[in-house]
């Protein structure tokens, strides 16, 4: 098989619709984009305010695909709200990229009604082509890779990596040896960072003490708790999203089959 070329030069970018942790509703649902020559290609995330900040980013559209990191309702808050735009607008228009994980436990909180619609005839999923997600998936010709986060429990959340591009760390710790294992071409890395860490999350504090210079050097945080909070971040020496930004990736490396 021949090996599959994923774009040559770098017409990727990331932009984040929101980057707030679960409080800090203020700076929106934690969520990002990937683009490709500014067009949308995947959706990271749906929490309650992702649709909107989506729709006013991209002239109104709805998501085409979407990756789910995890349960937790600041993240996956708004995919309900996507079932009934997508059920009466676009019924099965969506793919829905979920880590098999999670399918279970997704489908028991948002699916498991014989009347999520008022009138019955409908189930959940006929809205979504809903993709189940082991260690990779295609999305056109992009290859990413998938892998468990520190966060709620084993095998809880996920973050993703489009090799060469960008690593997107969902909310987690920090996984020094993780990200060593994935993200080996200087790619950028999007990662959990509050100012203050926790059980659940990153704190600057944290990733300070648990990462190498050279990979503190390569980290965009965001999943912050006010905008304060993120310019204490950013005085610390670290690159700091802000909601809508967009940043420009490194091209993807070539896929080898
Ligand atoms: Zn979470």
């Amino acid at each position: 098989m021949a090996p599959t070329t994923a774009p040559a030069e770098s017409t990727l970018s990331l932009r984040f619709l929101g980057v707030g942790n679960a409080r800090a509703s203020a700076l929106g649902s934690a969520s990002a984009v990937l683009e490709c020559a500014s067009v949308p290609q995947l959706l990271i995330d749906c929490g309650p305010r992702t649709l909107d900040d989506y729709a006013a980013h991209y002239a109104g559209e709805l998501p085409t695909a979407v990756f789910i990191t995890h349960l937790h309702m600041d993240h996956i808050g708004g995919v309900e709200q996507l079932f009934y735009r997508t059920y009466f607008e676009q019924r099965g228009r969506v793919q829905l990229f979920v880590p098999c994980e999670l399918i279970p436990a997704l489908h028991y909180k948002l699916a498991n009604s014989p009347f999520v619609l008022s009138e019955g005839g409908a189930n959940f999923w006929d809205a979504f082509r809903l993709v189940p997600v082991g260690d990779t998936f295609w999305l056109g010709n992009l290859l990413f890779k998938v892998f468990p986060v520190r966060h709620s429990g084993y095998r809880a959340a996920f973050g993703l990596v489009l090799p060469g591009a960008f690593l997107y760390s969902g909310d987690t710790r920090p996984i020094p040896e993780v990200i060593e294992a994935y993200a080996v071409a200087d790619e950028p890395l999007f990662h959990d960072c509050g100012l203050h860490g926790s059980p659940a999350h990153a704190g600057l504090a944290d990733l300070q003490r648990e990462y190498p210079a050279a990979l503190l050097r390569r980290v965009v945080a965001y999943h912050y708790e006010s905008d304060a909070a993120g310019r204490q971040i950013e005085a610390a020496g670290l690159a700091l999203a802000r909601p809508g930004q967009r940043f420009s990736l490194p091209p993807a490396l070539a896929v080898e089959a």
